[in-house]
């Protein structure tokens, strides 16, 4: 790749954000970053950032920009990231799509992609997630690792992460209709939304971005 690609991944929560990041990661070899995972980890290790958050992340609630927008820097500064990065779950406001763009210029976005998905199935699909805590693998609740408890990939324990709970989904789903939906016209009107169609599998969503950033020249 020979220019640093910084990829922004919209959609509701379920949407599949992080199993395509996870996926494009791999395939691109440039770090998937998911404020979500950083800020659980931090709330697992208890430093006072995870103290901090963590009844507004039980509740389904977003943390304040300001400390997105440090999590996200610190993290973009690091090595792994010179070649770009898979932004998931970041941005979720107006304000931090501004404050990525003073942080990378305006060139510094070079894609965005929103995965679209029917709000009922959303629902449906973060009640029956489960999720690795140790390596962030997910699940649903059939799958042989959810059954037992005990991630095939890793050996770490795999749970239903706190905010799934009906309560926590309604909240979730809420803030991103009034916080994160505005951001769909704030990218188009820079050029930079991309519309993928997130009810297909797995592997043909993952391929649909893939040709929009061959087709873009972005790869
Ligand atoms: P996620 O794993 O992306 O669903 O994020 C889990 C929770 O972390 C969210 O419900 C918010 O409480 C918090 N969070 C993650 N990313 C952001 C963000 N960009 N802005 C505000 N809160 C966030």
């Amino acid at each position: 790749m020979s220019q640093r690609l910084v990829l922004v991944v919209l959609g509701k929560q379920g949407a599949g954000k992080g199993t395509q990041c996870a996926l494009l990661s791999e395939r691109y070899g440039i770090p998937h970053v998911s404020t979500g995972d950083i800020l659980r980890a931090a709330v697992k290790a208890g430093t006072p950032v995870g103290l901090e958050v963590k009844e507004v992340l039980d509740r389904g609630e977003l943390v304040s920009d300001d400390l997105i927008m440090r999590l996200i820097e610190e993290r973009l500064e690091q090595a792994d990231a010179t070649g770009g990065a898979l932004l998931d779950g970041c941005t979720r406001t107006i304000g931090q799509a501004e404050a990525l763009e003073n942080l990378l210029g305006p060139e510094g976005v070079s894609l965005v992609v929103n995965i679209e998905v029917p709000t009922e199935l959303v629902t449906e699909r973060l009640s029956s997630r489960r999720v690795c805590q140790e390596c962030g693998s997910i699940y649903t609740d059939t799958d042989v690792s959810a059954v037992s408890g005990t991630c095939e990939k890793c050996g770490g324990d795999v749970v239903q992460r706190a905010d799934d709970t009906p309560e926590a989904i309604a909240t979730r789903l809420a803030a991103y209709e009034r916080d994160t939906r505005p951001l769909l016209d704030f990218y188009a009107e820079r050029g930079l939304l991309v519309e993928i169609d997130g009810n297909q599998d797995v592997a043909a969503v993952s391929n649909s971005i893939h040709e929009v950033l061959v087709g873009r020249g972005l790869l």
